[in-house]
C-alpha cells in the first residue's frame, strides 16, 4: 500500500488548483464553498437558490439531478432536463454547477452542462467511471466511499489522475461506523491526514458527515479549522418540504450564518 504517486504531495510538491473559469479557484489558501439543495426539484427552487448563494457571494451550486438513493422508491432526480434547465439559471447568474455522475454514460450527456463531476461515495471504487473521468478536460469531485479507507480514496484520485485529468478534489463526507446516533461519522483526522498525503483540494461535506440540520454547522466549522480547503453542504429554502435529505439541509437563513461563521473562521487559521 502507499504506491500511489500522482497524487501525493512528494511527487507534486505546489499544491493544485482548480480553475473553474471566471477567476473561480478551488485551491489551498482559499475557501470555496459549495452550497444547494440535495436534489434538483424544479424551476423556482434553482432560482431561489441561485438568489441566496449570489446574496451570499457563493459561486459554486451543488444539487442532485441522478440520485443515488438506498431504496428505488424514493425521489430518483430529475435526470438531464433537470440539469439543462439549472444550466441555463446558473450560466446567466455566472454560477458554477457541481453534480452527480452516476455511470459512465452520463460523462458525455452531462459535459456541456456542468463544471464539476462528482463521484458519490456508493462510486468512489466504480474503477471503469473513474478511468472514463480521466479521460474528460474537466474536474472531478471525489468523495470518500462509505466504508473506505483513507488511501481507498487516494486510489481512486490516482485512477483519475494517471488516466489523464489532473483536476481532482478529494471530499471527506463521513464514514459508516457502528454509531447510529449521527448518520455517518464524520472522519475530522481525514482531513490533516489528506492534506499531507496529497497535493489536492480537500473538501468536506459536514451534511452527509453527520446528517443532522442543528448540528452541521459546528462540524463544518471544525473541518475548517482541521485544514478543509472548502465546504459543500445542503440548502433549500424549506428543509421540511425538501424532495430529498431535508433532515441534514439548512433553511437560507441557517445557511447565511453558517457561511459567515466559515469566513471568519477560516481567516483565523
Ligand atoms: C449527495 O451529495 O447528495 C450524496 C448523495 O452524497 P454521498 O455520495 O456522499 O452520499
Ligand atoms: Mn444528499
Amino acid at each position: 500500500s502507499d504506491d500511489y504517486k500522482l497524487v501525493s504531495r512528494k511527487w507534486k510538491v505546489k499544491p493544485a488548483t482548480i480553475d473553474l473559469g471566471d477567476g473561480i479557484l478551488v485551491k489551498e489558501g482559499s475557501l470555496s464553498i459549495m452550497a444547494g439543495p440535495c436534489s434538483i426539484e424544479g424551476e423556482e427552487q434553482i432560482e431561489k437558490t441561485i438568489r441566496h448563494l449570489k446574496t451570499n457571494n457563493v459561486k459554486i451550486m451543488r444539487g442532485g439531478v441522478y440520485k443515488p438513493r438506498s431504496s428505488p422508491y424514493s425521489f430518483r432526480g430529475l435526470g438531464i432536463e433537470g440539469l439543462k434547465t439549472w444550466f441555463k439559471a446558473a450560466r446567466e447568474a455566472g454560477i458554477k454547477i457541481i453534480t452527480e455522475v452516476m455511470q459512465v454514460s452520463q460523462i458525455e450527456e452531462m459535459y456541456d452542462y456542468i463544471d464539476i463531476y462528482q463521484v458519490g461515495a456508493r462510486n468512489t471504487q466504480n474503477f471503469n467511471l473513474l478511468d472514463e473521468l480521466g479521460r474528460v478536460d474537466k474536474p472531478v469531485l471525489i468523495k470518500r466511499g462509505i466504508s473506505g479507507t483513507i488511501d481507498e480514496l487516494l486510489y481512486s484520485a490516482e485512477y483519475v489522475f494517471s488516466a489523464g485529468n489532473e483536476n481532482l478534489m478529494l471530499c471527506e463526507r463521513g464514514i459508516r461506523t457502528y454509531e447510529r446516533a449521527s448518520r455517518n461519522t464524520m472522519d475530522i483526522n481525514a482531513i490533516p491526514i489528506l492534506k499531507e498525503k496529497t497535493h489536492l483540494p480537500v473538501i468536506a461535506d459536514p451534511s452527509h458527515g453527520i446528517g443532522i440540520r442543528d448540528h452541521v454547522e459546528p462540524v463544518a466549522l471544525a473541518c475548517i479549522i482541521a485544514g478543509a480547503d472548502g465546504v459543500i453542504y445542503e440548502t433549500h429554502e424549506k428543509p421540511h418540504e425538501a424532495f430529498s435529505d431535508g433532515q441534514q439541509t439548512l433553511n437560507f437563513n441557517e445557511s447565511e450564518k453558517l457561511i459567515h461563521k466559515m469566513r471568519k473562521v477560516f481567516e483565523l487559521r
